[in-house]
């Protein structure tokens, strides 16, 4: 991608080693109690630190980003630029674009969601409007999933931000009132055809990405490839050695291609109704 020098967002919040609560008042006192007690019963420190209430205020990171900091400074420009799109296209339909603020952080971190760890991967907390991101998910993309390549990353980002735009046209609401009244299987294929939106939101934003030259040749390949990485048919046969479909919860690996193939190509949310698509390739398989 031709990032470099392009305008980066303001609406990024570095919470990067920073941690979490502690669950003994924190503090300096905090921080050797916890050593010693992790000392002592050979327990893992971060393991300790308080991941349960949602209640207390989270830590507040720094706005912005360094300029010695160039993976956060891509983060900052590929964000920028999804606002750029989501508002021109928020614009001609005559409504104002709110865009989320990014938090970057490493390990844990709380959020209106609950906390948020590393382990989980990148997040949306519509809750409290912000995409979660530990930039560590970038070295796994590339080393334990096989996508490597800045727009890989990128598309990453526009995922999480197209849940965002969900969240902001009321659909994360309606979704969340109607997985009540379902069952699991019901649910888990809601929340595929809500993640296949996202895929294809992202791609829409990757359209708008090309219009505007920030791709290179093999950047739309990058995308594709990790869409593919991050199917849940690739994963569960990673992880397990099997696929069980009705327990997917993002879309097979041919559905997230496919979803975000169709954003970019078409480069209008209205391609991206993942919800009424019925054609057999759609569906849960
Ligand atoms: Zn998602």
């Amino acid at each position: 991608m031709r990032w470099e020098g392009r305008r980066g967002s303001g609406n990024i919040e570095d919470r990067r080693g920073m941690g979490v609560r502690l669950p003994i008042g924190g503090g300096i006192g905090g921080i050797v109690l916890l050593l010693l007690f992790s000392a002592l019963t050979g327990t893992n420190p971060i393991d300790l630190i308080n991941v349960g209430g949602g209640d207390a205020a989270p830590p507040v990171g720094t706005t912005g980003v360094r300029e010695d900091d160039p993976q956060s400074q891509f983060v900052s420009v590929v964000l920028a630029d999804t606002e750029e799109t989501w508002r021109k296209i928020f614009d001609e339909r005559g409504d104002a674009y709110t865009p989320p603020i990014l938090v970057l952080f490493t390990q844990a971190t709380s959020s209106a969601c609950g906390t948020g760890s590393s382990a989980m991967g990148p997040f949306y907390c519509p809750a409290d409007r912000r995409v979660y991101l530990d930039l560590s998910f970038f070295r796994d993309l590339d080393q334990q999933f096989g996508a490597p390549g800045d727009f890989a990353q990128a598309y990453v980002i526009a995922h999480e931000v197209g849940h965002h735009v969900q969240a902001a046209m009321g659909l994360s609401e309606r979704m969340a009132g109607m997985r009540e009244r379902l069952d699991e299987r019901q649910a888990n294929a809601l929340s595929v055809r809500q993640e296949l939106q996202a895929d294809c939101y992202a791609g829409v934003w990757g359209f708008y990405a090309a219009k505007r030259g920030l791709l290179e040749a093999g950047d739309a390949e990058e995308g594709l490839r990790a869409a593919a990485a991050i199917g849940d048919d690739r994963l569960q046969r990673q992880k397990q050695g099997q696929v069980v479909p009705e327990s997917f919860t993002h879309g097979s690996s041919v559905q997230r291609v496919d979803w975000l193939r169709r954003g970019m190509d078409a480069g209008r949310p209205e391609t991206c109704d993942t919800f009424s698509s019925e054609s057999s390739r759609d569906r849960g398989m």
